[in-house]
């Protein structure tokens, strides 16, 4: 018999492939291949240990959870691939019969960065720093390497500003963690939910039904009701934003100019008429990812209470979580239309867009969701006997919780919204037109190759 040599990574192989079995190592080198053709090579090594532990604990204890949910129902095979890219985002990968929940450690340290604009005081100039990085990354996901280069030597030239200071171990609140753990449950509860276990569809079914009498609570809390945002409220964190960046309030005229853009929104517009296709169920898709924000807030609820913080933590970070998600979508559309020499301030989204709708619907959720917990019901899997009596005879608790919730909400307009896309997509445009453009270095810089572009690009945010 002849005797071959096995080199010590194809006996790895072997070995891995023994104890796993043939037809799941074919699963582990085709997410392998995936992960590298979609977040480029490495993307898997570079993982932080420490996160990786953070995330394959939360994951294993969800993941239990949803087990526990689904009861004698299969729900199939789920792993966890955590990676480290420039993908501000998780996705659900099936191959063969494993669900692979993708999930860039990236989107959580992207998420923290926003928080942490959100509730403490940092001068302008620093979130104006860090947002020229946040548009670079996201100009080179979308494949605009030059816009990417552009902000990353804006980043660059922000050189006092670019970083934080640094904030005391004690000081940060530990539900700001919690939020990267939204992203992951919210993929898991996508799995849940495409078992199509009877379980899952109990899921839907009381989702949407409580979804229908909260927003009929929604309504009835009227004028104090959590509403579209006024155009008086608008005007009123802008201000404040205004006030910071440029240290003194807006002149009449400029206010007026602001007010002239914002008016058109439909003031008349009840969020229940926002939220018509989810609870009308006329887009199928939007409802999946509303009953699986949902899901999620529970899981979150629930992992928050298992390492030893509240329940209503994990909702303020499954909030902050969502908040944050939208706010990157809307810098994502901002991207896309940069294309030659467009204002970023042309992308963006109205009232009609899919996150959008989201967004009003999982605030309406919420109302739900503390009425719920506090009787004993949060698993969504159960039916809820509550209605509008039963939210009106509970609202001390509701809008204990609302409260919480609403002096977040306006943090992040007064703090991060409002500057990010009323006075910084402007001003970088008009930057990086007048004084960028027109400098001689950067012109020396056009000549590059695409690949060294791409390079620099990183360079310039320390990506590299
Ligand atoms: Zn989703």
């Amino acid at each position: 018999m002849k005797l071959s040599k096995v080199s010590p990574r194809k006996s790895r192989q072997a070995r891995r492939i023994r104890r796993v079995g043939w037809q799941e190592a074919g699963a582990m080198e085709l997410i392998e291949a995936y992960v590298t053709a979609t977040r480029g090579a490495g993307a898997s090594a570079r993982v932080t240990p420490r996160f990786k532990t953070f995330y394959t604990y939360a994951f294993a204890s969800m993941v239990d959870s949803l087990r526990r949910l689904a009861g004698r129902s299969d729900l199939g095979k789920v792993a966890l691939k955590v990676t480290w890219s420039n993908n501000v985002k998780a996705e659900t990968v099936r191959i063969e019969d494993v669900t692979y929940i993708v999930l860039d450690q990236f989107v959580g340290q992207t998420f923290r960065k926003l928080t942490r604009f959100t509730v403490r005081e940092y001068e302008a100039r620093h979130l104006d720093a860090y947002l020229f990085k946040l548009y670079a990354n996201l100009s080179l996901v979308n494949g605009h390497p030059w816009a990417a280069l552009e902000f990353g030597l804006c980043h660059r030239r922000w050189e006092d500003h670019r970083v934080l200071p640094r904030v005391r171990e004690e000081e940060v609140e530990a539900w700001l963690a919690q939020q990267d753990y939204f992203v992951l449950a919210h993929e898991l509860a996508h799995w849940f939910l495409r078992s199509g276990s009877l379980e899952a569809l109990a899921a839907r079914t009381n989702f949407l039904a409580s979804l229908r009498v909260a927003a009929a609570y929604k309504e009835h809390r009227k004028p104090e009701s959590w509403r579209i945002r006024s155009i008086d409220e608008s005007v009123r964190t802008w201000r404040v934003a205004y006030k910071r960046a440029f240290g003194a309030l807006p002149a009449a005229s400029i206010e007026q100019k602001y007010r002239d853009v914002y008016s058109n929104v439909d003031a008349e517009k009840t969020d229940l008429d926002v939220i018509l296709p989810v609870v009308s169920q006329e887009d199928e898709e939007l409802v999946e990812e509303c009953i699986c924000d949902a899901i999620a807030t529970d899981l979150v609820g629930e992992f928050a209470e298992r390492a030893g913080m509240r329940y209503v933590d994990g909702l303020r970070a499954s909030f902050a979580a969502l908040q944050n998600m939208r706010f990157l979508r809307q810098v994502d559309a901002m991207t896309k239309v940069r294309v030659e020499d467009l204002p970023i301030s042309c992308g963006r989204l109205d009232w009609d867009s899919p996150d959008v709708i989201r967004w009003v619907a999982y605030r309406t959720s919420v109302f739900a969701l503390t009425l719920r917990k506090s009787k004993g019901v949060a698993n969504w899997t159960l039916r809820d006997p509550f209605t509008l009596l039963d939210y009106v005879a509970n609202a001390a608790t509701l809008e204990r919780v609302h409260a919480l919730l609403s002096s977040y909400n306006e943090a992040f307009y007064e703090r991060l919204h409002d500057h990010t896309f009323d006075i910084f997509a402007e001003a970088a445009s008009i930057y990086i037109v007048k004084e960028l453009r027109c400098d001689p270095e950067y012109l020396k810089l056009k000549v590059m190759s695409l690949t060294q572009c791409i390079t620099v690009a990183k360079w310039c945010c320390d990506w590299l």
